[in-house]
């Protein structure tokens, strides 16, 4: 394999640009030739495509985001969409492709591992959701960025004696929610995987405030519902000063932590091996801190789960 491509796809991460500069670089050791693909799928189809070098990606293993830009096409999902994405690598003689992304990404990554194009995927997203990997790049900046935002917001609370509703992302998957509010010892957690029960939290905030605490923290994964309906049901329920704030995006930014900069150059050089080593269809994961690869229709057979016991544990420590 002479000539290798890497996009960026779906929802950011930080530390993508820590596992482009990975790819690239891992390549150029190799003496494979590698080009960026901007704005994802729909830069592959429209051939925005070009050559990068050793100094492409200087300066950028601390940036948040993704200097290839990302972008959701839905043309790709077509065939035509993917005849016209191999076409145009096939045409610069490009044989195999990096995918950072979701697990949207890795099923148009699939596709184009299905019509011939070697690809492997690299999971960059914040919410944790990939099935066969314990991490994905990202996720621990995320968490880092809500538990900072929740230290101050406890400061307020404390200050007021209030009771705070804080919604974070997570759709389909409790992760954010369940680790930054393990970290920062939320009185309750609410993620999809699991139903609450308001009885419970409004239990849990009166026998708190029996014993003299002077704030409380509730946690909602955004895949629950609107943090702003549970505040008002709560504030109802109890009589106590509840407020509300919603995260929102500032948990895709920043600059990404020490550990999702590591996985990103450990998955990123992986990928780019796996490549040289004629794999397809397959996707970087990391099990029990090894970098492993797991073929991704396997991984996707099986829904990813949050862990539980953490959830069982946030309960009996935030008593
Ligand atoms: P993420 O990768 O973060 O989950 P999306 O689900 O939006 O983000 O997927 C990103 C892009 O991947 C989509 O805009 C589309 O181009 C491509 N994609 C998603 N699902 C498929 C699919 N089933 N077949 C082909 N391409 C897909």
């Amino acid at each position: 394999m002479k000539r290798i491509a890497v996009l960026t796809s779906g929802g950011d991460a930080p530390g993508m640009n820590a596992a482009i500069r990975a790819v690239v670089r891992k390549a150029l050791y190799h003496n494979v030739e590698v080009f960026g693909v901007y704005h994802g799928f729909r830069g592959l189809i429209e051939g925005d495509i070009r050559p990068m070098d050793v100094g492409s990606v200087g300066d950028i293993i601390h940036r948040g985001g993704t200097i290839l830009y990302s972008a959701r096409c839905e043309e790709f999902k077509t065939p035509e969409g993917q005849e016209k994405a191999v076409a145009q690598l096939r045409a610069r003689g490009i044989e195999g492709l990096v995918v950072i992304g979701g697990d949207g990404s890795f099923r148009g990554a699939l596709k184009l591992h299905e019509r011939g194009i070697r690809t492997i995927g690299v999971p960059g997203t914040i919410d944790n959701d990939i099935p066969g990997t314990d991490f994905t790049i990202g996720f621990d900046t995320a968490v880092n960025t809500v538990i900072q935002a929740i230290d101050k917001i406890r400061d307020t609370a404390t200050s007021h004696e209030r009771t705070y509703v804080v919604e974070v992302m997570g759709r389909h998957a409790g992760d954010i929610a369940l680790w930054a509010g393990l970290a920062d010892g939320a009185e309750s957690i609410l993620i999809p995987e699991e139903p609450y029960n308001l009885d419970d939290i409004v239990e849990r905030l009166q026998r708190g405030h029996q014993r003299g605490k002077k704030h409380s923290i509730i946690l909602v994964a955004e895949g629950v519902g609107s943090g702003v309906d549970i505040a008002r049901e709560i504030a109802a329920r109890t009589g106590f000063e509840t407020r509300v704030t919603v995260l929102g995006h500032i948990q895709r930014g920043g600059s990404p932590t020490a550990f999702d900069r590591v996985l990103a150059s450990r998955m990123g050089a992986l990928a780019v091996d796996l490549l040289l080593e004629g794999k397809s269809g397959r996707m970087v994961a990391i099990q029990n801190n090894r970098i492993v690869d797991v073929a991704i229709d396997e991984a996707f057979a099986q829904p990813h789960a949050v862990d539980l016991s953490m959830y069982h544990l946030a309960r009996i420590l935030s008593i």
